[in-house]
Parts: C-alpha cells; sequence; structure tokens
C-alpha cells in the first residue's frame, strides 16, 4: 500500500513537474518581486542637506515600490507581482531575498534611491570682539596690554550633490564566469545595501550555497538582468531625467547575488541632490519611475516571449544545469556540496 501510494505521489509530482516545467516555457515571466529598499530601523540615504527636505531613502523608495506594484498589475495583469514590504517594516538583506526566492520570482526588481557623501560649507553670519594681549618687554619687565579684534563668525553646514539621474546596477559578475571565479576564490566582500545592519556586510564564497548561486547568475540570469536594465535605462532616458546608465559594482551587492532569478537595482534618483529629491517625493516623479520601469518590464516580457532562444539562450550546459538544479533544490542541505 504504501508503495503504492509512493508511486502514486511521484507519478503525480513528476507530472506536476512537468506541466510546471511546460507552463514556465510558455510564459517566461509569471512572478515579479519588487523591494522596497530599506525600511524600519534602515532608513537608508538621508538628504540632510541645507535647503533639503529631510527625507529619508526607506520611504522614497516605499512610495516609489507601490506605484510600480500597481503599475505592473495595471500594465501585466497575468503576471503575479509580489512586494517585499508595502509598509514601513524593517527587514534583513536575506528575509528579502528569501521572500522572492520563496515565492519562486521570475524577476527581481529592487527600488533604491542613489547619495553622495556631503561636502561641508561655511559662511560667515556676523563678527564679534575678541580680546588679544600684545607682550612687550622682557623677563621682570614683561607687560601684557589688552587689545580687541573684530573677527568672522562662520556657519557650517551640509552642501547638496550636484549630481542627479537614474541609474540601473547589476549583480556584479563582471561579464565572465571567470572573473566571478576568481572572486570566490579571494572571498572578496559584498557590499551591503544598508545602513545599520553590519551582520551581512560581507558574503562567505566559502559556503557552496552562495557559490552556486553566484555561479548560476553569472552564467544565465545575468543576460536577462543586462537586457532589462538596458531597457529601464532606455525608458529614463525618454523622461527629461538623466539616465546614468548600466552599472556593475566592483563589489557585489547582497540581495542581487542572494536571489535566485534574474535581477536589477535602481538607483531612481540622488536624494542629496536638490532637484533630485524633489522629484522622488513628489506623487509625479515617483509616478513617472514606476511607469518607467513598468514599460520596460513590459518590453522585456515581450521580448522573452516573441524571441525565444535568442533573446536568453537556453541552459545547454550539462554543468551548468545541474549547478542550476543544486542551486534552486537544496538550498538548505547545502553541506555536502563543495
Ligand atoms: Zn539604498
Amino acid at each position: 500500500m504504501l508503495k503504492v501510494k509512493v508511486c502514486a505521489i511521484f507519478l503525480i509530482s513528476s507530472l506536476l513537474f512537468a506541466a510546471t516545467a511546460a507552463a514556465q516555457n510558455t510564459k517566461s515571466l509569471k512572478t515579479i518581486i519588487v523591494d522596497a529598499g530599506h525600511g524600519g530601523k534602515d532608513f537608508g540615504a538621508h538628504g540632510g542637506y541645507e535647503g533639503g527636505m529631510n527625507s529619508y531613502e526607506k520611504n522614497v523608495t516605499l512610495a516609489i515600490s507601490n506605484k510600480l506594484v500597481a503599475e505592473l498589475k495595471r500594465q501585466l495583469p497575468d503576471v503575479k507581482i509580489i512586494p517585499t514590504r508595502t509598509t514601513d517594516i524593517y527587514q534583513s538583506p536575506p528575509e528579502k531575498a528569501d521572500i522572492a526566492n520563496e515565492n519562486k520570482g521570475d524577476l527581481f526588481i529592487c527600488i533604491h534611491a542613489d547619495a553622495v557623501a556631503l561636502q561641508t560649507g561655511r559662511r560667515q553670519i556676523g563678527t564679534r570682539q575678541e580680546t588679544r594681549y600684545k607682550v612687550t618687554g622682557k623677563k621682570k619687565k614683561r607687560k601684557k596690554t589688552p587689545y580687541t579684534v573684530t573677527v568672522p563668525v562662520y556657519e557650517y553646514y551640509k552642501i547638496g550633490s550636484k549630481r542627479s539621474g537614474t541609474s540601473v546596477w547589476l549583480f556584479a559578475a563582471h561579464k565572465t564566469s571567470e572573473k566571478l571565479k576568481a572572486l570566490m576564490k579571494n572571498g572578496e566582500e559584498m557590499e551591503v545595501e544598508t545602513d545599520n545592519d553590519s551582520t551581512y556586510n560581507s558574503i562567505n564564497f566559502a559556503d557552496p550555497e552562495y557559490r552556486m548561486m553566484a555561479q548560476v547568475h553569472a552564467s544565465r540570469y545575468q543576460q536577462k538582468s543586462i537586457k532589462l536594465a538596458g531597457l529601464v535605462d532606455d525608458e529614463i532616458d525618454k523622461t527629461d531625467r538623466a539616465a546614468l546608465g548600466i552599472n556593475q559594482r566592483q563589489k557585489g551587492i547582497w540581495v542581487l547575488q542572494a536571489t535566485n532569478m534574474p535581477a536589477i537595482l535602481v538607483e531612481t534618483g540622488f536624494i542629496t541632490n536638490h532637484d533630485d529629491e524633489r522629484y522622488l517625493n513628489s506623487d509625479k516623479g515617483q509616478q513617472e519611475i514606476a511607469e518607467c520601469i513598468a514599460k520596460a518590464v513590459k518590453r522585456y516580457k515581450e521580448q522573452l516571449e516573441s524571441n525565444k532562444g535568442n533573446a536568453v539562450p537556453a541552459v545547454e550546459d550539462k554543468a551548468e544545469q545541474k549547478v542550476l538544479k543544486e542551486a534552486t533544490t537544496s538550498k538548505y542541505s547545502a553541506t555536502d556540496r563543495n
């Protein structure tokens, strides 16, 4: 009885697996995860310069993310859109990645806002009188004569950055997996897009799980990520905003690497720039960014579905297939792999 049951379950699950695989072939994009960067105790970047709005990145990313989710639902009604958060809550980068992986996302879109280190300026706001002493004579004849001078009084302030515009970031796979292999060997540090949590500052490339994930990204998802990033950049370029192009950081971005799907990170604008900060905090600006990304995703989906095999090469390499399978199926039993 037990044997029959096991066989039946095996058969059913095999059929289900085949059906899922078939569905995946006809519809390349079923689930999109939208991540509003930071949140809760992790405020992200701050527009704390003179004349600024004192806004925080976590609020801007949430507002844009909520609009993006709505826009994607409107433009792609047959695609499941899952936000990592819809309110001001804290999530560690691994928590965000888990949401994406557990929901089996086909695309991961991170929303962030850029910042640069602010320079300090000073200006004179008045004068004050200061007593100084003129010393004359030597030894016992030494005499100190007070006199007053007028000295300037300064005020110090943070200067908003000149840099503005929208950029798209990719997992730092450095185009070839060879470079990535070298990275993994050296155990290079990964950059985490968070200010307050130092727990995940580096990624352990000695951990086979991460090595597998990294390899999957490098060999397969990177092409899709580049495609989408290019389309987002193109849509931004059609607006009045500066499209700063596609970038790969020398250091990796943890959450892009840890998600088992094509992933991009959009630095929507500079919260430290006067005009950008206003744009990012405005309904109009948030909506424009959301529409740009949604249009890009729609084009990405259309290209993927109309140009199968050309747009993104299928996984032909047996070894690569193995890596992909292992990385996606044995997340919690990584110890036996090396
Ligand atoms: Zn950020």
